[in-house]
C-alpha cells in the first residue's frame, strides 16, 4: 500500500537528494514517485552560462543541506523527458526494477555527471536494472507523464519540486533535512511553509500578447495552437495593450491589421523605442502577403512577418524561434545585472540605480535612504570554515536581506565582497532604521555558527543608515559616504548593531 506521493524531476538535484535519502532510509517502496518536468525548455537552454551557474548553486546548496549524500556537478542539466518515459514504461514490466532504474538514472546524472538524455546512458541503466533495453514508448507513457504534470501544476505546491504528499493530507515542499524527512514519514507535521526550504521552481511559461484591430477570428487557429505552450493575452484595445506593456511586459507581441498598416507600424516603432533593456520582439500576423508591406514592417522594427495563409504549424515553429531568442536575450541581460554568487543585484546595478533614484527623488522631493551592511568578522569565518562555507554564508545572508524588504522599488545589491547596500526610495530615516533593524535581527536569527568570531558565536551583520532629501542638495556620493560612516560606527560599537548617520 502506497502512502506517499512525490512530484519530482530527474534533472533536479534536490529531487535526486530526496530519492537517495529515501533509499537510505528504506522508504522508497512506500512512495508513488511521479516524474514531472520543471524546466520544459531545458534541451535548448541547458548550455547557457546562466543555467550552468544556477546548476552549480543548486548543487552547492544540496551539498550543504545533506552532506551525507554525494552529488557531482554535471556539465549541464539533462532534458529528462525521454528518461522519464522509460521509467514509466519500465514500471509496466516490473515495479521493483523501475525503482532501481530511476535510482540508476538519478545517479548517472548527479553522481557520475552523465547526460541522461543520451540514449546510450539510458541503455546502460536499463541493462544494469535487468530490464529489456527495447522499451515501447508510445502514447500511454506520454499520457501518464502529462497526467502527473497536470496534477503537479494544479496542486497547491507553488510550482516547486520536490513535493511529498502524505495520504492524510500533510505536505512537504522542497528538500527536507534528514531529521525532518524521518519525522514526516513517522506521521509528523513539518513546516512546509518554510520559505527558505531548498527547492526548484518551475521555469515560467513565456507570454505572448496578440493585438489585432480586426476580428480575432482570423488569427484564432494561431491562438489555438499557441495556447498549449504559452500564456496568451488578448488586449481588447490600444489602451489595454499599453497598460499591459507597462505593467508586465510579454515576451512577444503579435500585431494583426488589415487596413491600418501605418498605425501598426507606428505602434511597433513606439514599443521598440521604449524597451531598451529587455527588448520586446514584435511580429506581424497578416493575411496580405506583399514584399513592400513586409519590408516596411522590418523597417519599423518587426522581428518577423507571419503570413496567415501558411499552416499554423509553420507559424508555430517560427514563433518558437522568436521565443528562444527572447529567452536567451533576457538571460544575458539578467546575468549582466545579477551577482552570480548571491543572486542579488551587482555593483553596476547599484551605481545605476542610486543615480536614477536620486534624480527621481529630486523630482518627487521625497527622501532617499540607504543602508550599508557588512558581515561581521567574515575573514575569520572564511579562514576557519573555508571559502566554500563562506560563499554559502554569503548567499544565505543575501537572501535573508532580500526577504526582509517588501516594497517593489526597494533594491538589494552586493556592494563588494561581503558588503551589501539596500536602496530605499521614498523612505525617511525612521523607515530605513526599521528595515535595517529587521535585517540585522533576521540575520542574527539565522544562528549561523561562527565560532571564530570575537564578538559572539554566530554570524551577524552591522548596518549604517543614511537618508537625504535630494531636492535640498547633496549627491549620491554623499549619501554613500554617510551610510558608510554610520556603518563604521556600528563596527566600533561592538558589531551586530544599526547606527544612523
Ligand atoms: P569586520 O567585522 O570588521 O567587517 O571584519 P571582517 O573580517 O568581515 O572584515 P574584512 O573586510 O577584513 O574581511 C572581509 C572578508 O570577506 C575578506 C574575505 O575573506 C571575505 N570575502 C569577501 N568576498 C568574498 C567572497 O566572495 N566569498 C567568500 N567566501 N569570502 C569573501
Ligand atoms: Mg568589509
Ligand atoms: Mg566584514
Amino acid at each position: 500500500m502506497l502512502q506517499y506521493t512525490v512530484y519530482a524531476d530527474l534533472n533536479c538535484p534536490f529531487c535526486y537528494a530526496l530519492h537517495e535519502q529515501l533509499h537510505q532510509f528504506g522508504l522508497l517502496q512506500q512512495v508513488d514517485w511521479r516524474l514531472v518536468e520543471h524546466a520544459p525548455d531545458i534541451a535548448i537552454f541547458n548550455k547557457t552560462a546562466e543555467s550552468q551557474a544556477e546548476l552549480a548553486s543548486e548543487v552547492f546548496v544540496v551539498r550543504s543541506r545533506v552532506p551525507n549524500i554525494e552529488v557531482a556537478l554535471p556539465k549541464a542539466r539533462s532534458d529528462s523527458h525521454f528518461a522519464s518515459l522509460c521509467v514509466i514504461e519500465a514500471a509496466e514490466h516490473d515495479v521493483e526494477k523501475s525503482i532501481h532504474l530511476r535510482r540508476l538514472l538519478y545517479r548517472a546524472l548527479w553522481f557520475e555527471g552523465k547526460d541522461i538524455a543520451d540514449v546510450s546512458v539510458i541503455y546502460d541503466c536499463l541493462m544494469e536494472a535487468g530490464l529489456p533495453t527495447e522499451l515501447d514508448i508510445e502514447e500511454p507513457q506520454e499520457n501518464k507523464l502529462i497526467e502527473w504534470q497536470i496534477a503537479w501544476e494544479q496542486g497547491d505546491f507553488n510550482l516547486r519540486i520536490p513535493v511529498i504528499c502524505a495520504d492524510d493530507g500533510r505536505i512537504s515542499l522542497g528538500l527536507p533535512s534528514p531529521e525532518d524527512l524521518k519525522a514526516f514519514f513517522k506521521g509528523k507535521e513539518i513546516d512546509s511553509q518554510d520559505q527558505h526550504r531548498e527547492s526548484c521552481p518551475r521555469a515560467e511559461q513565456q507570454t505572448i500578447a496578440i493585438y489585432c484591430d480586426h476580428s480575432i477570428e482570423i488569427v484564432w487557429p494561431v491562438i489555438a495552437i499557441l495556447r498549449n505552450d504559452y500564456n496568451i493575452l488578448l488586449p481588447a484595445n490600444l489602451t489595454e495593450l499599453k497598460n499591459l506593456l507597462q505593467e508586465d511586459a510579454p515576451d512577444l507581441l503579435l500585431l494583426g491589421t488589415e487596413n491600418q498598416w501605418s498605425d501598426m507600424f507606428a505602434l511597433c516603432e513606439e514599443v521598440n523605442k521604449n524597451k531598451d533593456e529587455f527588448p520586446l520582439p514584435i511580429a506581424f500576423l497578416s493575411q496580405q502577403v506583399e514584399d513592400q508591406l513586409e519590408l516596411d514592417a522590418y523597417q519599423a522594427g518587426a522581428a518577423d512577418f507571419l503570413a496567415l495563409n501558411r499552416s499554423p504549424a509553420v507559424i508555430q515553429s517560427r514563433i518558437k524561434i522568436l521565443m528562444q531568442l527572447k529567452q536567451s536575450q533576457d538571460q544575458l541581460a539578467r546575468s549582466a545585472r545579477v551577482d552570480g554568487l548571491t543572486q542579488v543585484n551587482n555593483r553596476r546595478e547599484f551605481e545605476r540605480n542610486i543615480e536614477t533614484e536620486w534624480r527621481r527623488a529630486q523630482r518627487s522631493k521625497r527622501n532617499l535612504s540607504l543602508i550599508m551592511l557588512d558581515i561581521d568578522h567574515f575573514k575569520p569565518f572564511n579562514d576557519g570554515y573555508g571559502h566554500l562555507a563562506g560563499d554559502g554564508c554569503l548567499r544565505t545572508i543575501a537572501q535573508t536581506i532580500k526577504a526582509s524588504i517588501q516594497r517593489a522599488q526597494d533594491m538589494v545589491c552586493r556592494y563588494g565582497g561581503e558588503e551589501f547596500a539596500v536602496i530605499l526610495p521614498e523612505t525617511d530615516i525612521d523607515g530605513a532604521q526599521l528595515i535595517a533593524e529587521r535585517i540585522r535581527s533576521a540575520v542574527a536569527d539565522l544562528k549561523i555558527e561562527h565560532k571564530f568570531s570575537s564578538s559572539g558565536d554566530t554570524a551577524t551583520v552591522s548596518a549604517g543608515v543614511a537618508s537625504i532629501n535630494p531636492s535640498k542638495g547633496g549627491s549620491p556620493h554623499e549619501l554613500i559616504e554617510l551610510a558608510d560612516q554610520a556603518l563604521y560606527q556600528s563596527k566600533e560599537n561592538g558589531r551586530n548593531k544599526v547606527t544612523l548617520s
